[in-house]
């Protein structure tokens, strides 16, 4: 296979990865980490959906993220696929070069809110750091549209991110 198309929707996120707060076990205030665990608790007529977020010492803390009328079990069913937009696929650089691809072409299909590429591919792109997705925007190895763009870009629906993997590899060769 020389090619892989991926389609990226881009959601708004609501909420924070880690945020500060006091941890009523600890006693003080300490940095909460998104565990990325969702929960839906349905109480009657509403559905809440909490994030679950844990303190340095494992203490949990259930961040509510919304509540959803709960008119009929398809509401449940909205929760849950809304949930599934969130997740976009990682790229590994070394599997998709064992598999020969020449190239990783992402369609931008949605975008709510701003998304820097740079960042985005940084999260996205295992093992990448920020400093090298800038490298690989500035040497080429990564294109908008097939153009260079500057690293603080930000997405709009329907650009097309090209990543050449054939450059990448003689880059990192060198
Ligand atoms: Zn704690």
């Amino acid at each position: 296979m020389e090619q892989v198309y991926l389609s990226w929707s881009l959601f708004k996120r609501d909420h924070e990865k880690s945020l500060e707060r006091y941890c009523p076990n600890c006693g003080k205030k300490v940095v909460f980490q998104d565990s990325l665990i969702r929960r839906h608790n349905a109480n009657g007529k509403n559905i809440y959906k909490f994030a679950i977020y844990k303190c340095p010492e494992d203490h949990t803390w259930n961040r509510k993220l919304a509540v959803y009328k709960a008119r009929s079990h398809q509401a449940e069913q909205t929760v849950e696929k809304e949930e599934r937009q969130f997740e976009i696929e990682t790229i590994n650089m070394e599997e998709l070069f064992k598999r020969k691809v020449k190239m990783v072409v992402i369609e931008i299909a949605q975008v709510e809110g701003s998304w820097r590429l740079d960042k985005l591919l940084s999260q996205q792109i295992e093992n990448a750091s920020r400093t090298q997705i800038v490298k690989w925007m500035k040497e080429g190895v990564i294109l908008v549209n097939g153009d260079t763009v500057k690293s603080g870009v930000l997405l709009k629906r329907d650009q097309k991110i090209s990543i050449r993997l054939g450059c990448y590899k003689v880059i990192n060769d060198e």
